[in-house]
């Protein structure tokens, strides 16, 4: 024992997007129900964990600041997202989400906030608290908002083709201003390249 001399441990992390990443991309998500787990969700946060990665969902939700739902709705929607997870065996450490619109809605949900992607305040608010190694970390979403977030960060950007990637990819990759490290077919996918490329460092 050495008590005071030890550094905290930092831990990388994947941040994940919940809507059209590890959820199906079905809109505003008003209700519970409508939280639908893409088929190797849950695989690849089981693999990502079991090979120390932090797994933390990053999501936008202005539906509260146009006020098409209630913020306990989010709570609701993520709850059931937790409960797919793990009745496929997988577990989250932790859930972020930005309620904002910095244009939209009433007080205090219209605010320019810092949080909302692509901004990078939910994924630096979760470093604080989980103590991530942000270096080694790596952000997976299916909006160039994920990748502007995951750069502005400092972590490594992967775009998915499910949810709103594929159309991102295809028909506006010519205007992106901010590009991804890799795509990736789905979040397995993604969290196959993680993985290969933690095995085999650049
Ligand atoms: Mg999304
Ligand atoms: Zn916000």
């Amino acid at each position: 024992m050495n008590p005071g001399s030890a550094a905290p441990v930092r831990r990388p992390a994947v941040f994940l997007d919940r809507d059209g990443t590890v959820a199906e991309e079905v809109g505003y998500v008003n209700h519970a129900s409508r939280i639908r787990l893409l088929p190797r969700s849950a695989e690849a946060v089981k693999r990502l964990r079991s090979a120390g990665y932090l797994a933390v969902v990053v999501t936008n939700q202005a539906g509260v600041a146009r006020d098409y739902f209630e913020e306990r709705i989010v709570h609701q929607a993520n709850q059931r997202l937790v409960e797919l997870l793990s009745r496929e065996g997988a577990a989250l450490d932790a859930i972020y989400y930005c309620p904002h619109h910095p244009r939209e809605g009433e007080s205090p949900y219209r605010r320019d906030c810092q949080c909302r992607k692509p901004r990078p305040g939910m994924l630096h608010q979760a470093a604080q608290d989980l103590e991530i190694d942000l270096g080694g970390s790596y952000m997976v979403g299916d909006g160039m908002v994920d990748v502007g977030a995951a750069r502005a960060a400092g972590v490594v950007p992967i775009l998915v083709l499910t949810g709103y990637g594929r159309g991102h990819y295809e028909h506006r990759r010519s205007r992106w201003t901010v590009q991804p490290e890799h795509i990736a077919e789905d979040l397995f996918d993604a969290a196959e390249w993680i993985l290969q490329r933690k095995r085999r460092p650049e």
